[in-house]
């Protein structure tokens, strides 16, 4: 297709369809008092900026009740910078990625008492905050002409123009395809009809081809077979790793759990501590090694407590989990910023990944049997 041509008959019947069909109640796309904003009116951009970054990797439906949190404790960027790293992780507890919020706080410190940029290249400068996220900032903020391209978008696009290769392999063609179908008059209304239609109509598995105001200029649909757009990559088998994990308890009944480094996808997080198995190791031999060389204790390990599986995007794990007794030696964090000994009901007061908020749910249900 030549989507230069057609543009501006793509752009009208976008927006037509947008006008009844949109997802108009977003909150962050709206004015304080729940009004629409006219075209060309500035919106707070930090409350569209924390839904963006959260928007990267969940969804919008599930993000949505993460975010009026958010925003009622960290109204502004100047409230997320003043904040403890602990409490805006444990803020962020359940979202995953935690690297996500991390970087929002090291762009709200770099930001807070500043003008808001209006540019690509000062969003850009802001860490956590790619291409797609500074265009949508800046069209859904400032009504500026930037485009787009998140997962709903290439999704659209790619099926629009039939593209042979998976997105990422074309991305300059398909950023090239986005700004020259963005409508330069309201690209914050074309920027989010475009995203609502993804959203809504042209979905990954089950498209609603005769609801689309784009079904006349689909090649994907005229090709009968749009759901094969986006084309794939043959997935790649993950590697898979079991790790054990010890839930160790003293004689006072206290637990032991220790901070990640500030580094990888669940730096700064606290966990139960553990470690890889290595090939023909018993777990039991596992969890005590790991506790040795991790923090310098000695512990029996005894039963099983929980075993989980759990799926990372470049790896599997499986979690066997084991309640143990201290024996001896003070924990040194070895491998971790600090260790604490924690009474069991104190450990909602820290932030966990999602696999040992599983694991704290099997400790209480076990407790409260015990008791
Ligand atoms: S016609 Fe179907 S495949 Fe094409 S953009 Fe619309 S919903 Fe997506």
């Amino acid at each position: 297709m030549q989507p230069g041509a057609e543009a501006p008959d793509l752009r009208a019947a976008l927006l037509a369809w947008w006008q009844t069909h949109g997802r108009h109640w977003i909150p962050w796309k709206l004015r304080p008092d729940g009004s629409p904003p006219q075209a060309g009116e500035p919106l707070d951009p930090w409350p569209i900026w924390s839904a963006e970054i959260m928007l990267q990797q969940t969804q919008l439906q599930v993000a949505l009740p993460y975010w009026q949190r958010w925003m009622q404790v960290f109204p502004t960027a100047a409230a997320l910078a003043a904040a403890s790293e602990h409490e805006v992780l444990l803020r962020w507890q359940g979202l995953g990625y935690y690297a996500r919020a991390r970087r929002l706080q090291q762009g709200a410190r770099q930001l807070h008492d500043l003008p808001w940029p209006r540019t690509l290249e000062g969003w850009l400068a802001i860490p956590g905050v790619g291409r797609s996220t500074a265009g949508s900032i800046l069209s859904s903020a400032f009504d500026l002409p930037h485009p787009i391209l998140d997962g709903n978008v290439k999704r659209v696009l790619t099926r629009l123009i039939a593209c042979p290769r998976p997105p990422a392999r074309d991305a300059a063609g398909l950023w090239r395809l986005s700004a020259s179908l963005l409508d330069p008059q309201r690209p914050r209304a074309f920027n989010q009809a475009l995203m609502d239609l993804g959203s809504g109509v042209c979905t990954p598995r089950n498209p609603s081809c005769g609801l689309c105001p784009w079904q006349g200029h689909c090649a994907a649909y005229a090709a009968g077979d749009p759901v094969r757009y986006p084309v794939k990559d043959a997935p790649r088998e993950l590697p898979f790793q079991v790790i054990g994990v010890g839930v160790v308890f003293n004689a006072a009944g206290q637990v032991l759990i220790d901070q990640r480094l500030n580094e990888g996808l669940l730096g700064g997080l606290w966990e139960f501590p553990g470690g890889k198995q290595e090939p023909g190791e018993p777990i039991e031999a596992t969890i005590a090694r790991e506790l040795r060389e991790e923090l310098a204790i000695e512990v029996a390990v005894g039963e099983a407590l929980i075993t989980l599986d759990h799926a990372y995007s470049h790896k599997r794990l499986r979690f066997v989990v084991h309640l143990c007794r201290w024996r001896s030696g003070e924990p040194q964090p070895l491998a971790s910023q600090q260790v604490r000994w924690v009474t069991p009901a104190e450990l909602h007061n820290f932030p966990f990944p999602a696999a040992n908020a599983r694991i704290i749910a099997a400790l209480m249900e076990r407790l409260s049997l015990a008791a």
